[in-house]
């Protein structure tokens, strides 16, 4: 068995709370982490530290989990850099457009839909994210959404069933048939390959009718629930998504009072001695209004309700082409009144609560050895140096990447 032994890390990100620095971030200092076998299996003073077969000095570096993206849909076709230039020229934003990526999705064969998984795959690797949601939902037909959950799960066991994106050009004035083959032969064909179902539920997509009725019938064959809500306007979907037990509930740039209400309804006292969490999940995508150039979400009435907040890219060719976990850091400071310490939390334990992992986004003996070396001393320079490549090293399953 061969061990690897990260050493001299001036600033270790546990996120176990109630130990060392920093709150929920669990800090430590001068520390070691030593791994065997894709796990954690020893964290302390690098003074204290085990002999291991291998050794990586951290030279005084910040450590912390690898980033968690629990929202991302990297199965598709094309791009839209040319809306993008309109947007940023005054067009608004009605996600029309995805019926553009569907169109270029279907004419593409299974290999260049495997390239272009891969390629994002490895970029948000080389930016620190260990661990990646994918969604379907640009194939919209039976084969298409079940080649797209099969090639998404070559690379990720967190996939999600996204037929319920909007409804396809050919079933535009029959919504409801649309619907029944949603929740009939195209979940039959593409649950195997997912763990999740998610729907838009948007004016404009599905309203909550139609969205409980797919999310029930995913449930039913044993999926989690996730929920696009709230995005573009207020809406049911945050309140669809507690009703549902959904892990976590999307966007959620338009609240009202009853939204956070219900959200920070689901709050429990766990075992983590940080307080408590809810079970549903506010994840925020900022990658999203930072590219429709539109108004941030309020995380800080989010977090002073006590609802746990996740940060996650949404990386997509249309509302959010980046992969970048530091960039939705950094946005999330910047424009979203997040403190750095709060974004680095969402961005790692808060992407693993959204995806209901005990095993990530945490550094403690059993967790995945997913990691991040730094090329900075402290985790706030994730914020403070915005655009920078910060990321020196990645273990991915205990592996240097
Ligand atoms: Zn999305």
């Amino acid at each position: 068995m061969v061990s690897l032994l990260v050493y001299n890390i001036g600033e270790l990100v546990t996120n176990v709370a109630g130990t060392g620095e920093g709150g929920p971030l669990g800090i430590q200092r001068r520390a070691a982490v030593l791994v065997e076998q894709g796990e954690v299996v020893w964290v302390g003073p690098t003074g204290d530290a085990p002999a291991a077969d291998r050794r990586i000095d951290a030279e005084g570096a910040a450590v912390l989990p690898g980033f968690v993206d629990s929202h991302a849909h990297l199965v598709f076709a094309g791009d839209r850099a040319a809306e993008f230039a309109a947007r940023m020229a005054g067009q608004p934003y009605t996600g029309g457009g995805i019926r553009t990526t569907v169109r270029a999705t279907r004419a593409a064969s299974d290999d260049e839909l495997r390239a272009t998984v891969r390629r994002l795959r490895a970029e948000a690797l080389r930016q620190g994210t260990t661990t990646i949601e994918i969604k379907s939902g640009y194939g919209l037909t039976v084969a298409d959404e079940a080649r797209s959950l099969r090639i998404a799960a070559e690379v990720s066991r967190e996939t999600t069933f996204l037929g319920a994106h909007v409804v396809p050009a050919e079933y535009a004035d029959r919504p409801d048939e649309y619907v029944g083959l949603v929740c009939g032969p195209m979940l039959v064909a593409a649950a195997p390959y997912a763990r999740w179902i998610d729907v838009f539920c948007e004016r404009g997509a599905f309203d909550a009718d139609h969205a409980r009725a797919i999310l029930a019938c995913g449930q039913a064959l044993g999926l989690g629930v996730r929920v696009h809500a709230n995005q573009l306007g207020p809406g049911p979907g945050v309140q669809l998504g507690v009703e549902l037990d959904a892990a976590s509930v999307d966007h959620c740039t338009h609240l009202t009072d009853a939204d956070i209400d219900a959200l920070a309804s689901t709050r429990f006292d766990c075992m983590c001695h940080d307080g408590g969490h809810t079970t549903t999940v506010a994840t925020l995508l900022p990658g999203a209004e930072f590219s429709t150039r539109s108004p941030y979400p309020d995380a800080r009435r989010l977090l002073d309700a006590g609802v746990t907040v996740a940060l996650a890219t949404d990386c997509n060719p249309g509302s959010s082409y980046t992969s970048s976990m530091p960039f939705c850091i950094a946005l999330a400071v910047r424009e979203m009144q997040m403190t750095p310490a709060e974004a680095v939390w969402a961005a790692t334990a808060g992407g693993a609560r959204a995806l209901r992992r005990g095993d990530i986004g945490v550094l403690r003996p059993g967790a995945r050895a997913d990691l991040i070396i730094l090329d900075a001393p402290s985790h706030l320079h994730l914020a403070y140096r915005p655009g920078v490549p910060l990321i020196r090293q990645v273990l991915h399953n205990g592996v240097p990447r």
